[in-house]
Formats: C-alpha cells, sequence, structure tokens
C-alpha cells in the first residue's frame, strides 16, 4: 500500500508522520488512536523514517522512500528492522516474510495462528536491540498490536523500554492503552493518531472505487479502512442506508452472515442516532433520511442500555443466530414506539 506521491502509504499520514518526527525525543514511542486510521502504516513510516539514509536525516518530515535503506524497509528485509506481530495478522497485512517456525505447522492445519505476542518473540527483540547496526543507521524493533503482548511478554520487554540499549529505538501501536500495563504506558512517549480529516479520506476511498463514500465514512465513525474493509466484506452505502428500515420491519436479512460483534456495533450506531434525532440533534453513522420516525427517548433508553450490556460480552461465544433474532426484534420493538 503505497500513496499516490510514491513514500506515504496512506494520504492523511502526512500531518502526522511530519508531527512525530519532529517532536519525537524518547527512545520508545507508543502510537495509539482508532483502528481503521492507519496505525500500523504510521508505525512502519516512522520506523522507515528513522533508518532513512537520504540526506537531511533527522530534520527530514517523512522517509524519502528511494534510499538503500528505504527500499530495504518496502522489501521487508531490513537487516536493522524487526517487525514483532501476532502470527494472525502476518497475512493480512503481507507481513510474513519473516522467519516463521510456527508457518509450516499453520499451514499443515495443526493448530491456528496465534493472536498473541509471544515471550521469546520479546525476548528476541531485546537480543536483536542490543546487537550493532548493520547499516549504521540505529535498530528498530516495532510491536504491533502492543495490547496483543500477554503479562509475561510485557514484564519481558520493561527494562528495554526503560532502557533500549545503544541506538535502539522502540516503536508500540496500540488502539487499547487501558489494555496495556500502565508500566509500559509510562516507559513510552505518547503519539496520538486521531480520525482523519474527510476532505482528505473522502478522495482516497473514492480512487478504492467506493460509491458514496461520504454514507461509508459516517458509517465507520470517519475510520477509512474500516470502509475498504466492509466493502470488501459486501457491506455497501446502499446496504447500510437500507438497515434502519429493515430493523423497523424486524427483517434479520444480511444480518444472519455477520459476525455478532458487527451486528452489535451496527444496533448501537442505530440506537445512538435515532436517540440524537429524538432530542433535535443531527444522526451521526446513518443518513438522516434512512432513519425510521423517531421514537421516544424513554423506549430508546432500555434498548442502548441492553446493547452496551451484550456489546461487552460479544466476544463470548453465543449462539449467534438465535442473538442476532432477538436482537432484531429488539430493535422492531424499540423503533416502533412512538411519542
Ligand atoms: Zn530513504
Amino acid at each position: 500500500m503505497v500513496g499516490a506521491d510514491g513514500i506515504l502509504p496512506l494520504p492523511w499520514l502526512e500531518g502526522p508522520v511530519a508531527q512525530a518526527l519532529s517532536t519525537q525525543r524518547a527512545h520508545a514511542l507508543l502510537i495509539h488512536g482508532p483502528k481503521g486510521v492507519g496505525q500500523w502504516e504510521l508505525t512502519l513510516t516512522l520506523a522507515q523514517a528513522w533508518l532513512c539514509e537520504a540526506a537531511g536525516g533527522a530534520n527530514q518530515r517523512k522517509p524519502c522512500g528511494v534510499c538503500a535503506s528505504c527500499k530495504l524497509v518496502q522489501a521487508h528485509s531490513h537487516p536493522d528492522l524487526l517487525v514483532l506481530l501476532p502470527e494472525a495478522l502476518r497475512e493480512p497485512l503481507g507481513w510474513s516474510s519473516q522467519d516463521d517456525d510456527g508457518a509450516s505447522e499453520e499451514k499443515a492445519g495443526k493448530r491456528k495462528p496465534s493472536k498473541d505476542i509471544r515471550v521469546d518473540e520479546i525476548r528476541q527483540a531485546i537480543s536483536f536491540a542490543q546487537t550493532t547496526s548493520a547499516r549504521g543507521h540505529g535498530k528498530v524493533v516495532v510491536i504491533h498490536p502492543a495490547e496483543r503482548m500477554n503479562g509475561v511478554s510485557a514484564n519481558a520487554l520493561l527494562k528495554t523500554l526503560e532502557e533500549p540499549p545503544g541506538d535502539a529505538k522502540l516503536l508500540l501501536s496500540c488502539s487499547a492503552p487501558d489494555a496495556l500495563l500502565p508500566t509500559i504506558r509510562s516507559r513510552c512517549q505518547a503519539v496520538s493518531l486521531g480520525l482523519p480529516d474527510p476532505a482528505v479520506a473522502l478522495p482516497w476511498l473514492a480512487e478504492h472505487a467506493v460509491a458514496q463514500p461520504e454514507v461509508m465514512l459516517a458509517a465507520t465513525g470517519g475510520q477509512p479502512q474500516d470502509v475498504l474493509e466492509w466493502v470488501n466484506e459486501g457491506i455497501d452505502a446502499k446496504l447500510w442506508v437500507g438497515l434502519p428500515r429493515q430493523m423497523a420491519r424486524g427483517e434479520v436479512g444480511t444480518l444472519a452472515a455477520w459476525p455478532l460483534p458487527r451486528v452489535v456495533d451496527m444496533l448501537q450506531k442505530l440506537c445512538h442516532d435515532v436517540m440524537r434525532v429524538a432530542a433535535g440533534s443531527a444522526p451521526r453513522y446513518f443518513p438522516l433520511s434512512s432513519l425510521p420516525g423517531a421514537p421516544s427517548l424513554e423506549s430508546l433508553t432500555p434498548w442502548s442500555r441492553e446493547l452496551g450490556r451484550i456489546a461487552r460480552q460479544a466476544e463470548h461465544p453465543w449462539n449467534a443466530g438465535l442473538l442476532v433474532e432477538s436482537l432484531t426484534l429488539q430493535a422492531r420493538e424499540s423503533l416502533a414506539h412512538r411519542p
């Protein structure tokens, strides 16, 4: 994924990359923000900038994209860059070329790819950081997402975070900073990555052939990478704007094929929007014209509370089919009450 200028993977990262490079003063950065806005790409671009060998060095606003070091990062073969990803993320992020002792077992179907960053991988990263830089521009360890380190892994990393050896730098990225040990958070300089400006995100979505990008950007809460994911999974603007009335009619329809957390997320957005409309505000996730007439706030409050309760447990092994049916019935009843 390389942007139009061939250097930045996502156009809205220009500001955050320049900002992070000019304010960075610690050896360890923690990049955090919502998902779907390019945390992984920002992290990797900062690693590339630190290792970049173009003239201008530390003063540049972004990596040059053309020097030998930048090419090595892009080819996933830079000797001074170590990227730690859970096995389960390597293929989706296109980063499976690392030595990967689990890969053959995984392919043989013996076990599911791990979602965790294991302690032996952290130890490997620590010894990597302690060796001399091969190209003389320091060393960089990337850990993504940092909340996938378990307690043992995180503890193993603490000392290295406090006093990174020699010229090593660490980049942690994370969409749930609360899930990290406070001692990890306090040892890193925080870099926050917010939602991109729609003026930059919308043309990017249009370039990626997304129809009605403004509807989809609003649907995902402003997270453009999620839009591409949704479209790939068959959720487009036409389907999205049809959902409120489908729920008001109590029809499960395509929701039967959705993962449960996504159904709950959609219903929470719908409930949020009808509550806003009932209170006289503009909806945030659905176009106003797609919403059924606003029911009373009293009937929406218990619905909102119930959805919140289910959202907190949405990873649980529910009988998803039955739950989606009962959620749809509940949506119909909650939307049917008129003031
Ligand atoms: Zn370069």
